[in-house]
């Protein structure tokens, strides 16, 4: 079967070198372990931070040589385990690959609410959405007629953190990378203003967008953008520290940032998280999120890429903004 192999550690970017699709033969489940067939992997900008040396991380980093790692939906297809039976769905640390042997103990089954097509459950409520309503309704505790900022807003987590801020009757600020986006957000998300950070003067649109002030900051992309949005932090304001997406690519620490200052000035709490160990609470939250996109209270985009030959582009596009919502690669059906 096929499967992506990590050959070379990128300097920055993942490029087409990073990784080779390779074959290799059948593997077989051992006692307390399950084959699965991967159908659909999660790309996540978290995977490039397994490609690096850094000592700080939440897991094992991927070795060189090693099969690339991502978050799947997967199928069981043989179980030397009594957790899980043939034909169950389950979501998995699992391989770009298109059969993986995992240990039973590190996969969860996955219910697909009635009616919603299997792609769209997954990529909505398997990590995306989960980490939107961690961050904001656990950490940020959004009131009515604060204003929210997110960044990286168009993407899977933004577009989700942002619209369940709306629901909780917030003003929602929105920033992205193209005009486009920026019209998706205020268009069809409903966000009352949406800033795209490449044109000039980010900080006098952000200062015009926020007339009140931040009173949460939902980050995902970190840099100068989150400098701009802590320069008009509220008193008691909340900044959710959910990725810092724009230095991932480098490997060096970045400084920054620069308006830490504010942290005290405007006595600011400043929390990040790892979703990953909130996954008891998993269930609790797909309720909300599963009754949310039924009822068109979320609207959630994927961006879907067929085969397993494109998972080091479709990966590659998280970087450059070239994804157009939750990027997913279909290996098998
Ligand atoms: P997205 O769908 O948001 O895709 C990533 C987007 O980030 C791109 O489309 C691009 O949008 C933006 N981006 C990329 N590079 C830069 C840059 N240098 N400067 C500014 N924007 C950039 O991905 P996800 O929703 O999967 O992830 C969003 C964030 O959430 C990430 O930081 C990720 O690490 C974090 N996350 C955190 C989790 C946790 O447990 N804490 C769990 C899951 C995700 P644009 O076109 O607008 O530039």
């Amino acid at each position: 079967c096929q499967y992506w192999r990590f050959d070379i550690r990128p300097e920055k970017n993942i490029n087409n070198e990073t990784f080779s699709l390779q074959t290799r033969s059948h593997l077989h489940p051992e006692e307390g372990q399950i084959k699965v067939k991967n159908r659909i992997i999660s790309m996540d900008a978290t995977n490039r931070l397994w490609l690096g040396e850094r000592e700080e991380l939440y897991m094992e980093p991927v070795a060189l040589g090693d099969s690339m790692k991502g978050f799947g939906l997967c199928e069981v297809v043989e179980s030397k385990s009594k957790l899980f039976q043939k034909g169950q769905l389950v979501t998995a640390l699992t391989e770009w690959a298109e059969y993986s042997i995992l240990d039973a103990h590190t996969v969860n089954p996955f219910i697909v609410p009635d009616g919603m097509p299997l792609d769209l459950a997954f990529g909505a409520m398997s990590i995306a959405g989960p980490t939107a309503y961690h961050g904001l309704l656990n950490i940020a505790h959004p009131k009515p007629g604060e204003t929210v900022v997110v960044t990286a807003a168009s993407g899977a987590v933004g577009s989700l953190a942002g619209q369940i801020a709306k629901l909780n009757g917030c003003r929602v600020v929105g920033t992205a990378g193209s005009d486009d986006k920026c019209q998706y957000l205020t268009d069809e998300l409903g966000f009352d203003a949406a800033i795209n950070y490449r044109e000039a003067d980010f900080d006098k649109a952000l200062a015009e967008a926020c007339p009140q002030g931040i009173d949460i900051q939902f980050e995902n992309v970190g840099g100068s953008i989150l400098d701009s949005c802590l320069t008009l932090m509220n008193n008691g304001g909340r900044v959710v520290i959910c990725g810092l997406i724009s230095m991932y690519n480098s490997s060096q620490n970045v400084p920054g940032p620069y308006m830490f200052h504010n942290s005290i000035m405007k006595r600011l709490k400043i929390e990040g998280f790892v979703i990953l160990d909130h996954a008891a609470d998993f269930p609790n939250m797909q309720q909300y999120l599963a009754r949310w996109l039924q009822d068109g209270s979320l609207k959630f985009k994927l961006h879907c890429h067929n085969g397993i030959e494109h998972a080091s582009t479709a990966l590659q596009s998280l970087y450059t903004g070239e994804n157009n919502g939750k990027v997913l690669v279909k290996i098998q059906e």
